[in-house]
């Protein structure tokens, strides 16, 4: 891989960054892969700052700048006028007169984001928030029949987990609109307590340390700060999870069962109890490790 240092840089040498997000964590630190100098301003305090707390300690590693209680107030060819702030008792930042300069030649407003909205303006009864972003209902469906929104677009936290688990949910809703049907989710198993569950059956599968780029590396190379687990260790850690209340086919039940009253179904499919055989000892609930299987009387 070419030293980070070699692409053609846009930025300049010396770069504010505005803001305290993650967005200005991310962009001090590729301006610093970029070879620049990158320095944060922040209007408020660390502890304020919205970013996470472990990526302004890795940004600080890389040698990154953060001027807390700063704000940016005029600039000119040579750099920037800054002014400290203070928080007053409310925790708002409050401006001192007092001033400092930082030299530079680049700044980035990192200020936040905003959805663009112009794919939307022929699409009529589609309502945005006050924030800028698309009302959907439950099914992701917006007020315009067969368009459907999700992730960053509406209201939610805008996290990548969040948009590909609306994509999941969009995908199903558009998938029965396109039959011209209602998507109705499967029922829920109820969630075992602890009292129902096995734990026995676990595997103690500790957590394991990820491994962390070096500091002095992360400086000049684009590649992937934590690298992650490999698909063993994954799976490993895995085993940590009690799966409460939902059937994860452990075959515990099928085994165990006296009078063969249980029928694989196949994976993913789990079992089929057939009640005629069945004389109700209860060793098939007794024995499974999550509490999937609940006794219930009879009817009369
Ligand atoms: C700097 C930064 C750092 C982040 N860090 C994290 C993080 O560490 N962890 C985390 O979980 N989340 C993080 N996020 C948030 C995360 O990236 C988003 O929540 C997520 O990507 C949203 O997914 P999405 O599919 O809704 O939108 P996007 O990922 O933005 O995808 C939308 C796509 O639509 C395309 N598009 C837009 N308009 C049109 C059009 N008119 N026609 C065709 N295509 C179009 C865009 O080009 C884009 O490819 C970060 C965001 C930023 C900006």
């Amino acid at each position: 891989m070419p030293r980070a240092s070699d692409a053609p840089l846009q930025l300049g040498r010396r770069v504010v960054v505005y803001g305290g997000g993650n967005t200005a964590v991310d962009v001090a630190r590729t301006a610093k892969r970029l070879g620049a100098e990158p320095v944060i301003v922040y209007r408020r305090s660390r502890s304020q700052m919205p970013a996470h707390d472990f990526e302004i300690d890795e940004a600080l590693e890389e040698g990154i700048v953060v001027n807390w209680l700063r704000t940016i107030t005029e600039s000119d060819q040579q750099g920037f006028k800054i002014e400290k702030m203070a928080l007053d008792e409310n925790g708002w930042p409050q401006p001192t007169g007092e001033f400092e300069t930082i030299e530079a030649d680049s700044l980035v407003l990192a200020l936040g984001q905003n959805v663009d909205q112009s794919i939307l303006t022929n699409l009529p009864g589609v309502t945005l928030n006050r924030d800028g972003v698309v009302e959907v209902g439950a099914d992701m469906a917006t007020a315009f029949a067969g368009v459907f929104a999700g992730g960053d677009m509406v209201p939610a936290e805008r996290t990548v987990t969040v948009a590909v688990g609306h994509g999941k949910k969009a995908a199903r809703n558009i998938d029965a609109y396109l039959r011209g049907e209602t998507y109705r989710p499967p029922p829920k198993s109820d969630l075992a307590d602890f009292e129902t569950l096995n734990t026995w059956y676990y595997t103690d599968a500790e957590q394991k340390l990820q491994p962390v780029l070096d500091a002095a590396r992360r400086r000049s190379t684009f590649e992937e700060v934590h690298t992650g687990l490999d698909a063993d260790s994954a799976l490993f850690e895995a085993r940590r999870c009690l799966s409460c209340g939902n059937c994860f086919e452990c075959d515990n039940c099928y085994g165990i069962c006296p009078d063969n009253a249980i029928t694989k179904l196949g994976v993913g499919k789990r079992f089929e109890f057939k009640y005629d055989y069945c004389k109700g000892c209860g060793m098939c609930a007794a024995e499974c490790p999550c509490g999937a299987i609940a006794m219930t009387p009879e009817a009369t």
